[in-house]
């Protein structure tokens, strides 16, 4: 999810080419296929194997808790003590739970879900765009129909809520919520599985079917759940180049799928038998727009997406793969799940008073984040137009230049910021009763600081004196005055 950028038109049938590679780089060729390998040994998320298992083993674990256990009767239906007097059985239920929970049916139908995905990806039109250069310095193209896929299956299945073609509550927005926590563990397995395909695909090469091949730089360490977990391949692409697998996950399946849980959250509290008014709460109202708002923004600036770390830089393997389609769609939908089982219409001024100060967070983080990112894009797009005729501008050794005004001379990553203050914004409608609602903004601000430190490594080392000099003009990295 991202801001967003330009860049000029190409075909989707190849890698507009050239080819560069650094002393530091060894380059296998074989007919059609290239694989450049960077030797790198720094690891990330804690290490080869521990962080690596943490994360593959705990974030399901989270995903299922929440979609498993926070239900209209509990947010969660335990409490803390209730797991720490006896830990033991509380993950032998957890297990059992987990595995009780697989349903084929559900499974079967997500991945039907996922491939209709890939059909519209296909055959959608949408202008095709380069993305930014690789490290052999070719550039791959991209068909940017996201906006248009995501329309075409959100009136799908409110015409299948509808007029239900499948039969009573088959596979409609409620069939979602009803099988809900199946839903979850068959998106978990699907990103396990893919995440096995990328590995094992990312050693295939010699065929055109898959193109030229780059390993990601730190994605092919030699340890292989390390690899499995990092990603190793930088841009997996299948059916002759024509899908890019990472590309396609990072805004389509995932991010659709909240969207869809999100409606149906709303359609559930319709109809809710307390529900004498038959409409949504004003509560629900305003995570349905401002996080559907932020959903459309990814895709309708889908192009921001090609330049930023996780198509540049990060290969695809399980991290991406867990987090586009199983962990968005679960936590991000967390406050519309809770809103879902209560209808509050606005009863008091002071009810009122709360409404307007959570949509003026919300505008105001929309400000920051759309603001920061879209001056951004126009910077990188045109340094020279009239708009930045007095912005400070730094110039680096690599050709291009750093923007040092305006919202670039606040903070490093005031669009981090931005960012934040909605997923706080989406979470305050839910009220206090709870802090599983809040556990986004909480993980989400881990997630930014960690993504910043990463940013500022890499742009150190890339722009060198210059990424100094900017940092004494934008002193701030996220927060001004914070941090
Ligand atoms: P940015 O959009 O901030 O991009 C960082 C890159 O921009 C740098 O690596 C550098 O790239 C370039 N850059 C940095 N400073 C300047 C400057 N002053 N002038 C010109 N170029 C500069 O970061 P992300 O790609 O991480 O995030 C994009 C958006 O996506 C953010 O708004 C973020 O909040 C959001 N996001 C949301 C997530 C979610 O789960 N909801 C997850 C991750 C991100 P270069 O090498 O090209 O110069």
């Amino acid at each position: 999810m991202a801001g967003k950028r330009r860049s000029s038109s190409a075909s989707l049938s190849g890698r507009v080419a050239s080819s560069k590679t650094s002393s530091s780089e060894t380059t296998t060729s074989t007919t059609n296929t290239n694989v450049t390998h960077h030797h790198e040994e720094e690891f990330e998320f804690g290490g080869p194997t521990l962080g690596p298992i943490g994360i593959i083993v705990g974030l399901p674990l989270l995903t299922f808790i929440f979609a498993y256990y926070c239900t209209s009767k509990g947010w969660p239906v335990f409490s803390v003590a209730d797991v720490t007097k006896d830990v033991p059985a509380f993950l032998n239920k957890l297990a059992k739970d987990a595995v009780s929970t697989w349903s084929l049916e559900v499974f079967l139908a997500y991945v039907a879900y996922f491939l209709f995905h890939v059909l519209l990806s296909l055959i959608v039109p949408g202008p095709v765009k380069l993305g930014a250069p690789l490290p052999d310095g070719s550039r791959l193209p991209y068909r940017l129909n996201g906006f248009r896929c995501l329309c075409i299956i959100v009136s799908i299945m409110v015409g299948v809520q509808i007029y239900e073609p499948f039969g009573p509550r088959r596979y409609t927005l409620e069939w979602i919520l009803a099988n809900y926590p199946k839903l979850a563990v068959a998106m978990t397995v699907f990103s396990f599985l893919l995440s096995f395909f990328l590995y094992g695909y990312s050693f295939v090469t010699g065929h055109p079917f898959n193109g030229k091949k780059i390993l990601a730089a730190g994605g092919h360490t030699g340890y292989p759940l390390y690899d499995y977990f990092i990603g190793r391949e930088l841009n997996p692409r299948v059916l002759y180049g024509q899908l890019d697998l990472k590309f396609f996950c990072e805004l389509r399946p995932g991010l659709c799928m909240w969207f869809l849980i999100n409606l149906a959250c709303a359609f559930k509290q319709m109809n809710l038998p307390n529900n004498n008014d038959g409409w949504v709460d004003p509560w629900m109202i305003i995570v349905i727009i401002f996080e559907g708002l932020y959903i459309v923004d990814s895709v309708w600036n889908e192009e921001a997406i090609l330049t930023t770390m996780d198509i540049t830089t990060d290969g695809f393997g399980f991290m991406l793969a867990f987090g586009d389609l199983a962990w968005v769609p679960v936590i991000y939908s967390l406050q519309a799940r809770y809103l879902a089982d209560s209808y509050s219409p606005i009863k008091t001024v002071k009810d009122a008073a709360v409404l307007l100060a959570i949509l003026a967070t919300s505008i105001l983080g929309m400000y920051i984040f759309r603001g920061a990112n879209s001056q951004k894009d126009a910077f990188k797009a045109n340094a020279n137009a009239p708009a930045f005729k007095d912005f400070k501008v730094i110039k680096t050794p690599t050709g291009s230049k750093l923007l040092a005004s305006g919202w670039w001379g606040v903070a490093r990553h005031i669009n981090y910021f931005g960012d934040w203050i909605m997923s706080v914004a989406w979470s305050l409608p839910t009220g206090f009763a709870t802090p599983i609602t809040y556990f986004y903004p909480f993980y989400f601000a881990v997630l930014l600081v960690h993504r910043d430190m990463r940013d500022e490594e890499k742009c150190a080392k890339k722009y060198g004196k210059a990424w100094d000099e900017y940092c004494k003009v934008a002193k701030w990295r996220i927060v001004p005055y914070v941090y």
